[in-house]
């Protein structure tokens, strides 16, 4: 029987390993391992794929939003206590970004169709602390649209996206600074290259991208100690700087992220069109927005024996994600509020494969598996 794992990175991977190991040898043997070109270049490709003004390489996609909100309030936008609202249906790690700065997040239910945040029902989340909203672009579909502008305008709340599912995808709305791609729509994004997301290193990396000049200074000054100049410190700062080695392996693979994303974009259409099987809910392929498939997740009412039946038939899947950050131990202050739609997604959701090396081909097979559910 054929096997179709959910994923394995060593497989994804190896189109490209010829050219990730000439690029590691290239960093081993040129001695420079922090702080060096292949970091420089990496930002300056990553600032023209987000379309902003400046890229800040670092350690992971978690510290990029940490430093995002950390940077603010060094600038003054914000302070203790204020509220950053934030998508309840989301990876804890949005959510723990805000709570690490001292800032109380205010979770936001999904929309049925896009399971993003559902940017009607922010302003009644509003209070006299509200600063900022964080839109996540779940699983590659952007979170953007003209009422989410309008109700950060109308309160002057920063935006900050979660682009850490969505590098390379594009909304149909423009946004601050009119340009539509993801991670360059708000006043500031961050960005993972975790090894299993669309763009990944061989280890951790982040970037936070922005059009803000102070901003950046502020992000690069804390990633480095908090230093602006060599020795001359002037934030309580961190050391969250990207190894040159990882930084060459993204650049190796940013190479291909477009025609990665593609061959994913194929096999959603694929699984949309070929999977008919009336107790499996397909996600929404959203014409004028480019999706980029970090995740293609179907909604199933018994999600056990269905996964329990694709493992049987050599179908991998995963799920993204089974515990909602308000339901988790370490969010003991939130566990009495209630979230019916991102509780009941919570209870649904299956991840089919959808990584590289897997084909269309394998997308119909596993279409017709599913059918017979
Ligand atoms: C992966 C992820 C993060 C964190 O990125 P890391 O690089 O793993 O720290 C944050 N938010 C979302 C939505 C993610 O999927």
């Amino acid at each position: 029987m054929k096997q179709y794992p959910f994923l394995d990175l060593a497989l994804a991977n190896a189109p490209y390993m010829d050219e990730l190991k000439t690029a590691a040898c290239d960093v081993i043997e040129g001695g420079r391992y922090l702080r060096g070109e292949q970091t420089q270049l990496l930002e300056q490709e990553i600032a023209e794929l987000c379309q902003v003004k400046h890229s800040i390489g670092v350690s992971n996609g978690l510290d990029a939003l940490k430093l995002i909100l950390r940077a603010y309030k060094e600038l003054g936008r914000l302070r203790d206590g204020d509220e950053v609202i934030v998508p309840a249906n989301t990876y804890v790690a949005t959510v723990l970004a805000v709570s690490d700065n001292g800032l109380v997040p205010v979770l936001c239910e999904p929309r049925e169709d896009t399971l993003n945040m559902d940017s009607s029902l922010i302003e009644g989340l509003i209070t006299d602390r509200t600063r900022a909203i964080m839109p996540v672009h779940l699983y590659g579909t952007p979170c953007w649209d003209a009422g989410l502008m309008q109700v950060a305008r109308d309160h002057d709340l920063l935006i900050i996206e979660d682009n850490a599912q969505a590098i390379g995808a594009a909304s149909d709305v423009a946004g601050l600074h009119g340009t539509f791609v993801t991670g360059g729509l708000g006043d500031a994004a961050g960005n993972s290259f975790y090894p299993t997301k669309n763009l990944g290193a061989l280890g951790d990396v982040g970037a936070v991208t922005t059009s803000d000049d102070a901003l950046a200074d502020a992000v690069r000054a804390l990633a480095n100690y908090g230093s602006d100049r060599r020795y001359h410190n002037i934030y309580l700062g961190y050391n969250c700087r990207v190894d040159e080695i990882q930084a060459a392996m993204l650049r190796v693979k940013l190479r291909y992220l477009e025609r990665e994303n593609d061959e994913r974009a194929a096999i959603a259409r694929v699984y949309d069109e070929c999977i008919s099987n009336p107790r499996v809910k397909t996600p929404v392929i959203f014409e004028g927005m480019r999706q980029i498939w970090h995740q293609y997740v179907v909604r199933v009412e018994g999600r056990d024996d269905f996964r329990a039946y694709l493992n049987a038939n050599g179908v991998g899947s995963d799920i993204h994600y089974a515990t909602p950050p308000h339901r988790q131990p370490c969010y003991k202050d939130l566990a009495h509020l209630s979230f019916p739609i991102t509780e009941r997604l919570a209870d649904e959701v299956v991840s089919l494969p959808i990584a590289p090396p897997l084909t269309t081909d394998d997308a119909r097979a596993i279409a017709d598996i599913i059918n017979r559910f």
